[in-house]
């Protein structure tokens, strides 16, 4: 072990007084154990500086949810159709939509933050991306039904990847901005 020999008293968990540990918050420089221990980019922080900076990048005013939901839904659901005219090309089209969303949800709520609306935006382009999905999922199960081959089965695959691509993308791409 690399770690030098200190000559300070050991220190004990500020929550657990039984637990001994080395480790400090990087912020209220309380000790805290490994449990307690939440890593952040900036070193370990205690569960409580953690829940406060959260709570300080919380910005986002009420009217806001409504804003990035709806937004996300038709912008997904516009580009669906794109999508769905490009067949393979999804792939691509895809992760450029959920960049458009996010940057068009960033501007349109003020650039003001929450982890919930950044999930409403998702979700928004989940449900945006569902009716020309359950389109073709109909019309496979019709060519089914009716005894056609499986041709609709890729205009199905590929509308199953848009969804998925433009609801990650969207995620993590409003998202990420959080994370320093
Ligand atoms: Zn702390
Ligand atoms: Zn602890």
């Amino acid at each position: 072990m690399s770690i030098p020999p200190s000559d300070s008293a050991p220190l004990f968990c500020y929550r657990h007084p039984d637990r001994e540990t080395m480790l400090r918050c990087a912020r209220c420089e309380r000790p805290i154990c490994a449990e307690c221990a939440v890593l952040t980019p900036t070193g370990y922080r205690c569960k409580e500086c953690v829940r406060g900076q959260q709570k300080a990048f919380e910005t986002a005013l009420w009217h806001d949810y409504p804003v990035a939901l709806f937004l996300a839904m038709g912008l997904s659901l516009g580009g669906s159709f794109i999508a769905g005219a490009l067949g393979f090309f999804t792939i691509f089209i895809a992760p450029i939509v959920g960049v458009f969303i996010s940057e068009a949800v960033r501007w349109a709520v003020g650039k003001r933050r929450s982890q919930a609306l950044y999930r409403l935006a998702a979700v928004g382009a989940a449900v945006g991306a569902l009716p020309l999905l359950g389109f073709h999922l109909i019309g496979v199960i019709a060519a089914l039904s009716g005894g056609g081959g499986l041709g609709g089965l890729w205009g199905l695959l590929w509308m199953g990847l848009y969804a998925f691509l433009v609801t990650s993308t969207t995620f993590y791409r409003l998202s990420g901005i959080q994370i320093r």
